[in-house]
């Protein structure tokens, strides 16, 4: 059965590369019918906190991307907090001991620093040089009667290579060599990050370790760990780094890199993963947009790509755009009403206003927040301001001065507003007798009307905007911005 985990340590926000992370092995699971595992690496007590662990679990569950075992969910193979796994280490680090894959080591620091200077002049790798990977019982005895720290350390063979088939990057092979053996848990009883791992792994069932390429070096001490418990290996999935526009590994410098972040700029979750999906993988066709399912149904670990993958926040705003528009019109419309109650755009839930503000705004916006601007746009000029604003004046020419003349007389006699009370309909009646009335027709007609009644040279479909405006003036909302 395939069984797959995301380790997260929860020492900070989730960021995008570890979002797709999660996503990878989340798709990895589903489409192979398997368990996809969640595991809090909270080894590192000092940097672990509980608000991080609550954000990660949050991010992961706005994502859509729900766990079959792990915090919140239990399962078979728990605790699933390495905090709380502590006697399974110990447990499997004294089998290690009896078998002599381990040793314990009495080295003081003092010594271990000696070696690596010795190893420096001599220019040869830092490898453990130390007596005890051959100490005598009697010598461990002696020590251990003295009462003497000791650390646990894994005794590497001394050559040969080591070689892993990673799904993503093929071949991958160590020389041992230059290993020499490492601890695997420190003389005040606390295991090693890649020892914990490797027990987890190992006693969690996991098939695939599907992780980030930075993971390369562990995984050939956790190969080793694996050999020595006996257990049959996973297949390693490395994989590639997100970098920047200029190729240097993405962080906080180059702006928004964690999921909450993104959400709280107004991004879709179903646009952050379909984006984050394409960092890397494709399914061969030009297609772009998946929704979640359609990615469940395509991904296939082979095709995720060996080379480092570029984070374009233009193209994930566009993304955005797509998914946007994706959305049923009650969907849509739902999205905007919270979004502009929250913000206090909007006074009144109820009404007509909101369906059709979103309706007119949603071909033009690629974000929710681009609503709000499209909205404030509009309302700084009120239909009665535009028609005397001077600012629009000087963009018409000479000859228009008469038409705009017309035009504020049919709004001063309350022609105008009376057909807007009518709807779309009476707004296109207006329009037709306006122009014929004034032998203007086409664009010599609605490019004047358009400046002169919106305040704008472009803009969404102007009947649809100048009703807007209009309902907007009479019911209550509140220009964005204007409190
Ligand atoms: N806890 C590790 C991290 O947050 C992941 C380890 C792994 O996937 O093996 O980067």
């Amino acid at each position: 059965q395939v069984r797959v985990r995301f380790a997260p340590s929860p020492t900070g926000n989730l960021h995008v590369g570890g979002a797709r992370t999660a996503l990878y092995n989340y798709l990895f699971a589903r489409s192979k019918g398997g368990k996809f595992v969640l595991r809090i690496e909270d080894t590192d007590l000092e940097r672990s906190t509980k608000e991080s662990e609550e954000a990660v679990l949050r991010d992961l569950s706005w994502l859509g991307l729900d766990w079959d075992e792990g915090p919140g969910v239990g399962g078979e193979y728990g605790p699933y907090r390495q905090s709380e796994r502590n006697s399974l280490y110990k447990q499997f680090a004294e089998k290690l001991l009896e078998s002599g894959r381990v040793y314990r080591c009495f080295c003081s620091n003092e010594e271990l620093e000696k070696m690596k200077e010795i190893a420096k002049l001599k220019q040869l790798p830092p490898v453990y040089t130390g007596k005890w990977a051959s100490a005598t019982d009697e010598e461990v005895e002696e020590e251990l009667a003295k009462g003497t720290p000791y650390t646990y350390r894994f005794r590497v063979p001394k050559e040969g290579r080591l070689k892993i088939n990673d799904l993503i990057r093929g071949e991958v092979s160590w020389n041992l060599d230059t290993l020499g053996d490492f601890v695997i848990m420190r003389s005040n009883g606390q295991p090693v990050y890649n020892f914990c791992v490797t027990v987890d792994d190992a006693s969690m069932a996991i098939s695939h370790v599907i992780r980030a390429e930075e993971h390369l070096p562990n995984t050939l001490r956790q190969a080793l760990i694996y050999k020595a418990l006996g257990f049959p290996m996973p297949y390693f999935a490395h994989v590639s780094l997100i970098l920047a526009p200029d190729r240097s590994k993405l962080s906080k410098r180059h702006g928004a890199t964690s999921v909450g972040q993104f959400r709280e700029m107004g991004y879709l979750p179903q646009a952050m993963v379909n984006y984050l999906a394409l960092l890397g993988w494709g399914d061969g066709t030009e297609n772009e947009f998946f929704t979640l399912q359609q990615l469940v149904e395509k991904f296939s670990i082979g095709r995720v790509n060996k080379g480092g993958a570029i984070f374009d926040s233009t193209k994930l705003r566009w993304m955005n755009g797509q998914h946007l528009r994706a959305l049923s019109p009650e969907e849509f419309t739902k999205i905007i009403a919270d979004r502009w109650k929250s913000t206090g755009i909007l006074r009144e839930s109820e009404g007509t206003f909101v369906e059709e503000a979103a309706q007119l705004l949603k071909d033009g916006i690629d974000l929710i927040t681009d609503a709000d601007k499209t909205l404030s746009n509009m309302l700084s000029y009120p239909l009665h301001a535009s028609l005397k604003s001077p600012e629009v004046k000087p963009v018409l020419e000479d000859e228009l001065s008469e038409f705009s003349a017309k035009l504020l007389a049919a709004y001063d006699s309350g022609e105008l507003l009376g057909a807007l009370e009518e709807g779309p309909a009476g707004w296109q009646k207006w329009v037709k007798n306006f122009g014929k009335l004034h032998k203007r027709k086409g664009k010599s007609l609605f490019m004047p009307l358009r400046v002169l009644l919106t305040g704008k040279l472009h803009g969404p479909d102007m009947g649809a905007s100048v009703l807007l405006l209009h309902r907007a003036e009479t019911c209550d909302v509140v220009a964005p911005g204007a409190g």
